[in-house]
């Protein structure tokens, strides 16, 4: 356990703490500068749960459909010990797959704590590492440092070693239609991809063997041509890994963050959870619409305070460190003497809003 961990759990209220997986890992390194969200993710807060009780729910994850259909064609693709993906990699990729050894992860013995899954893991692993055996390691628990906070992934893929290499096998359900699949869902499942790639890698490090032998070449396994029939494609997450992995070294350090809130603060549902919110800084971006449960709050905030950061990632940064529209305004027009650290954007204010004067006199 951590030093952080009883006020992460205090955090909570109480509640057990929500897991993350592969697309909130993605997601979370989409805004590494907002405090709010790196709390609330580093304790594990029910995000979800937050913005509803606020007032604020987001529509978000997939249909009650989109997940059926796509348990549907994993539990067709890993039938009979994923007899018809080894299938797949044999003629479809032309790999030279032998005999085939299948090992489901998902439970250990009736047990499903993340604890023992995550170590039967780190054993079956470690074993196919020196002898070579295990081919198919299905549901692997893996774990990942988020923010100086160990997070469990939940599995959904396939580790796939071979010639002594591991692949990740991601099974999606969208489809591949004459060799082509939509290029947001295909980018989507690289990130995801690219998360377990990066575990994979830091528990070979842990065990004491190459990380490279994670390869950056990932199997994206979809139905094809509007049927359930499976297809295999091999995708590289070079760029992806970099970004993450830079982007999870730029998260600001809960520790630091925790050290400058109130000692007693709790995300639980009550009166004071408004008020618990607030305390932690946000930066909302409208990008933040796409990847954060508590988007329609931190907007609906940064609206009313008149944050720069909800007319866009790009404004604030042309701001520089100007925070509200009305402070840009006074530095524009002159009523506001900046501070020396604010005294170049504040010219280029006010030569933006002589310009914009210029222009707007002579259309008149
Ligand atoms: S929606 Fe709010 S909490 Fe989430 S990343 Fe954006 S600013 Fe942070």
């Amino acid at each position: 356990m951590t030093d952080t961990a009883p006020d992460l759990d205090r955090l909570r209220g109480g509640t057990p703490p929500r897991n993350h997986d592969a697309r909130t890992i993605a997601a979370l390194t989409s805004n590494p500068g907002c405090a709010r969200r790196g709390v609330m993710d580093a304790a594990g807060v029910d995000k979800d749960s937050v913005a509803r009780h606020l007032g604020f729910a987001s529509p978000f994850g997939q249909s009650q459909f989109a997940i059926t259909r796509g348990n549907v064609f994993e539990a067709q693709v890993k039938a009979e010990g994923c007899a018809e993906l080894i299938t797949l990699l044999r003629d479809r990729l032309g790999l030279a797959v032998p005999e085939v050894a299948y090992d489901d992860l998902e439970v250990v013995a009736g047990n499903e704590g993340r604890e023992l899954r995550h170590a039967r893991t780190r054993r079956l692993i470690a074993r196919a590492l020196e002898s070579g055996e295990g081919t198919l390691f299905d549901h692997p628990l893996l774990r990942l440092d988020i923010a100086g906070q160990a997070a469990y992934l939940e599995p959904d893929v396939i580790a796939f070693q071979f010639e002594g290499r591991f692949h990740i096998i991601e099974i999606k359900s969208f489809a591949v239609i004459d060799g082509q699949a939509e290029p947001e869902q295909v980018a989507a499942a690289a990130r995801q991809s690219a998360v377990y790639v990066l575990a994979l890698r830091r528990l070979m490090g842990e065990l004491g063997h190459d990380p490279g032998r994670v390869s950056h070449e990932v199997f994206l396994v979809c139905p094809e041509n509007f049927s359930n029939r499976p297809t295999a494609t091999p995708l590289d997450v070079r760029p992806q890994l970099a970004v993450l992995e830079r982007q999870l070294a730029r998260l600001t350090r809960i520790d630091t963050i925790l050290d400058a809130l109130p000692d007693d603060l709790s995300f639980e549902p009550g009166e004071d959870l408004a008020e618990a919110v607030r305390a932690v800084d946000a930066r909302y971006a409208p990008d933040c619409m796409a990847s954060c449960e508590m988007a329609f709050y931190c907007r609906d905030e940064a609206r009313a305070c008149g944050a720069t950061g909800a007319l866009g990632r790009s404004v604030r940064d042309d701001l520089g460190g100007v925070d509200s529209v009305g402070t840009a305004l006074a530095l524009a027009d002159g009523s506001l003497d900046p501070s020396a650290d604010l005294a170049e954007t504040a010219a280029q204010l006010r030569t933006a809003a002589r310009l914009r004067s210029e222009a707007l006199d002579g259309a008149a």
